[in-house]
């Protein structure tokens, strides 16, 4: 069966060399651009790519702001701050994430609380929240607290996992119950839509990365995405050290952020965006191979959830038991196939051990069950 799987993956990318997990694609205007960059000596966090940047991904997403930052975690890191998570606070989010969404809040000085996973789409289970909520928190004075720990509960983060779309709609709806407001990881899931909309635009916040090893990459960077102009006005300036717009004086009337993506790093970011359509058509059709091959020899493969186009930023397979699954990583990494199990649960990193949480059954299965398989786009490099 190995010999098979291995010779399918080999097959689609067309090498004998080691096949990366997820590795980018530079086959459009990337030189050029970021050249252009350098023969202005714009190279920093002033220029005009970082601001054309943020106007396409706006543009692309929909969400009438888009803040440019160094990368995903910053993003994430301003948008609670932003949504007003403060020390003390609890933040509703999932277990089966990457460690990021745990820690920006914890930069807050806010605490993570975690509910389960859905088996559908592998990110926030609105079941699991709902039962939460109803067992858990109680209103006082317009804000929910937990019953428990005393805790405000002042922000949700639910995650994109994969680049497969929560059921936000549902999300965002029990939080307007509670006064919570929601802040969309969607670090994984630029090029993903649910219900024609795209992820990250549904809450307060989203968020985007362009880590190397996203659909698009800028080489480090993120996006802050909002709706709101007053929020999204905070967001810049927060996020350039809080200093008051000026020809020559320095005066920042705040503690800000050096958070600002450089100039050349958007030049990357806007060559990219060009070919977002491109690549989310090229992973999709790998995801439909792989659904097809899988299909004959009896594996599960993720497919995305009803009501989404997802970007499929890193497909999975679901292996019958943990035995199975290590098997499957060992053999695939030793025949130059990389390949990974889901990140460990963050109720298990021990930052995070003591956090409140309820039952998280389905997180546990997937956790001990799941790899993540070869998922780049198939690419033509220019010579
Ligand atoms: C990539 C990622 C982030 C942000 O990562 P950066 O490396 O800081 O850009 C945040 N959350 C999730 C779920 C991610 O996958």
């Amino acid at each position: 069966m190995y010999k098979e799987i291995i010779n399918f993956i080999r097959d689609l990318y067309n090498t004998a060399d080691i096949i990366p997990l997820h590795a980018p694609c530079f086959k459009g205007n990337e030189e050029r651009y970021v050249f252009d960059t350098i023969r202005s000596t714009f190279v920093s966090s002033v220029g005009n790519y970082v601001n054309e940047f943020e106007k396409r991904i706006a543009e692309y997403t929909g969400a009438r702001f888009a803040i440019a930052t160094v990368n995903g975690t910053s993003a994430l890191h301003i948008a609670l701050l932003l949504t007003g998570v403060r020390k003390g606070d609890e933040v509703i989010t999932q277990p089966l994430t990457f460690v990021a969404t745990c820690n920006a809040i914890k930069y807050c000085g806010a605490e993570p609380v975690f509910v389960d996973i859905s088996l559908k789409t592998l990110g926030m289970s609105p079941i699991s929240l709902e039962k939460f909520l109803d067992k858990c928190a109680e209103m006082r004075d317009g804000h929910a607290y937990n019953k428990i720990t005393g805790r405000r509960l002042k922000a949700c983060v639910p995650m994109h996992t994969f680049g497969h779309p929560v059921e936000i709609d549902r999300i965002v709806e029990l939080c307007k119950e509670y006064n919570i407001d929601v802040v969309e990881d969607a670090a994984e899931s630029l090029g993903s839509f649910y219900k024609n909309k795209h992820t990250g635009t549904f809450g307060k916040f989203g968020i985007l990365s362009f880590n190397g090893n996203k659909i698009i990459t800028t080489g480090g960077g993120g996006m802050i995405l909002t709706n709101d102009e007053e929020l999204a006005r905070r967001a810049k300036h927060l996020t350039t050290t809080a200093k008051v717009p000026h020809p020559y004086e320095y005066f920042h009337d705040e503690i800000g952020y050096n958070y600002r993506m450089p100039n050349i790093n958007a030049a990357l970011g806007v060559a990219q965006l060009e070919k977002i359509e491109e690549f989310v058509e090229i992973k999709r059709q790998i995801a439909q191979e792989y659904n097809e091959f899988f299909k004959k020899i009896d594996i599960k493969f993720f497919v995305e959830p009803d009501n989404s186009r997802s970007n499929y930023w890193l497909n999975a397979i679901i292996l019958g038991d943990e035995k199975q699954r290590d098997e499957f990583l060992e053999v695939t990494n030793r025949y130059g196939i990389q390949t990974r199990p889901a990140w460990t649960l963050m109720y298990k990193l021990p930052m995070y051990k003591n956090c409140f949480r309820v039952s998280t059954p389905n997180a546990e299965y997937i956790e001990g069950r799941l790899v993540n398989i070869p998922s780049g786009v198939v690419c033509e490099q220019k010579a």
